[in-house]
């Protein structure tokens, strides 16, 4: 049996050298490592997109031999394909919705056209290799069609998508022109999974208007098969975050922010450049708070890091701009000598300035608008250790359901940005060290390990269910049959 993981990106870090060549090698990100710990159990083969454009066929057969290797399979897509599927309809139409920003929908019928054809490449060099009895496991929002497209193909295949964003409420959701095609795509898989239930009675209430199936609890019958629905929140590599301040280079680094930052309490920004995020909102609120509490000035300082993300789109270019100002403007209005209010990193950090940041924050503060987990959240609380630190995180991220020991708060309200950092940074020393005691033994239990283990475990329950309900519908009918003559 051959487990197959279908995803936009394979999980590689591509290099080019000077006579144009390329060299893969396999990148760590978080799903990757969920996942690598069932290579133990099962032949595991990915397939995705190699984030690079290769139009010339010997060139591709060259890179398909290499990445093969390392048991990959890209699925190559052109320029266009990528500007109207990926940049067009998942990121400007999926994306928008799932995160309730309405107004930002585009709807475009290249990028509908161009979504179903990526979807259908996909479905090609899957259903190339995948064989009876083997597992399909689709991930996001950006192969929703895939999981119908795979089964229409090939018979006897267990197949799971699980959703990584959120799912939005039926009204927002029934706008779609293509909402019956979207659904229609997912009901091929046997198990649909999201991070929580709120996310999940969405997609079955939507399911039941939409598709007018009637769900029995946490599944609904789809022709001849059972369609399971579940809450799998997933986790993170703990032991890798909670390990990290063991290493000299992480401790090191530790030391050297310190010394840069001087004595100042430290707020810990970090995030994506996205809308969903809630990056201005945030620095309004920290600037509500200098405004405040002026007994705080040279006493506290914001380290914002913003990882790039699709600058070259004009909206995520203009909220770039709106940070760089908002930043100047609080620089220019509170800096001293001695005191930078805002310090900003347009740029990833290498892990171990991640994590030597979080493990030396004061206060993390993760105030998505929308957020589908955020898993900042819980590399912050895993990396803390045994050191104090107060998480500050919004109600809006799926993550809150879990960490609830953080102060949980609404986003969108500047005031309480400004209170809840007042609340953190005089909060004592035990009381924080007891809330992140409690969070700490959640997700050091809920790994991103366990996420992957508890998905396949389902999805092979579920197989055993409908090979059994097939088999009993197949003697009822014998039985009928029977019974008539
Ligand atoms: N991250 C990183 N380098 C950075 C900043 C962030 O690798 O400089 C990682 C971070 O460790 C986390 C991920 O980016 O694992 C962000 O995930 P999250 O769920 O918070 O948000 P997403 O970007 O997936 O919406």
């Amino acid at each position: 049996m051959k487990l197959y993981i279908i995803a936009n990106r394979l999980p590689v870090k591509v290099q080019q050298d000077a006579e144009g060549n390329f060299s893969f090698e396999r990148s760590e990100g978080g799903l990757a490592t969920g996942l690598s710990s069932l290579n133990s159990e099962m032949d595991t083969h990915w397939v995705g997109w190699p984030g690079i454009f290769v139009e010339d066929p010997t060139q591709r057969e060259a890179i398909t031999r290499d990445l093969e290797k390392l048991n990959f399979h890209p699925v190559f897509l052109t320029e266009a394909q990528i500007q109207n599927y990926y940049e067009g309809y998942s990121n400007n139409t999926i994306w928008p919705l799932c995160h309730y920003f309405y107004s930002y929908i585009v709807y475009d019928a290249d990028y509908w056209a161009a979504y179903k054809e990526v979807n259908e490449l996909f479905c090609t060099e899957v259903t190339a290799r995948i064989k009876p009895g083997d597992i399909a496991w689709v991930h996001d929002y950006q192969l929703m069609l895939l999981p119908r497209m795979i089964r229409e193909k090939v018979q006897d295949l267990s197949i799971g998508y699980f959703h990584h964003i959120p799912f939005p409420s039926y009204e927002l959701f029934r706008v779609l022109p293509e909402r019956a095609e979207l659904l229609q795509g997912l009901l091929g898989a046997d198990l649909i999974a999201f991070h929580t239930h709120g996310y999940m009675r969405h997609f079955i209430s939507t399911i039941e208007r939409v598709m007018g199936l009637g769900v029995m609890l946490d599944r609904f019958l789809h022709g001849n098969r059972f369609v399971y629905v579940d809450v799998l929140p997933m986790g993170i590599n703990y032991d890798l975050y909670n390990q990290a301040i063991l290493k000299p280079a992480v401790q090191q680094k530790a030391r050297a922010f310190r010394n840069n930052y001087g004595e100042h309490k430290l707020i810990l920004s970090v995030d994506r450049l996205d809308y969903s995020k809630g990056i201005l909102h945030r620095l309004k609120g920290f600037a509500r708070f200098l405004e405040q509490h002026p007994g705080y000035h040279e006493k506290v300082s914001l380290v914002m890091v913003v990882v790039p993300s699709r600058d070259s789109v004009e909206m995520y270019a203009k909220l770039k701009r709106h940070i760089d100002e908002l930043i100047g403007s609080i620089n220019g209005r509170y800096s001293t000598i001695n005191w930078t209010p805002v310090f900003y990193f347009y740029h990833s950090l290498p892990f171990e300035e991640l994590v030597a940041l979080y493990h030396i924050a004061d206060v993390a503060l993760v105030s998505p608008l929308r957020d589908g987990m955020n898993l900042v959240a819980k590399e912050y609380v895993a990396a803390k250790r045994n050191s104090p630190g107060v998480l500050i995180l919004s109600e809006m991220a799926g993550a809150s359901t879990e960490l609830s020991a953080a102060i949980i708060i609404n986003p969108n309200d500047i005031n309480q940005i400004s209170d809840s950092l007042q609340k953190a940074i005089e909060m004592p020393v035990e009381e924080q060290l007891a809330n992140l005691h409690l969070m700490q033994s959640l997700i050091s239990r809920h790994t991103v390990h366990r996420w992957a283990y508890n998905f396949m475990d389902k999805l092979q329950h579920i197989r055993q269910i409908n090979i059994e309900n097939i088999k009993k519908r197949r003697v009822g009918q014998t039985a009928e049959r029977l019974r008539r003559c």
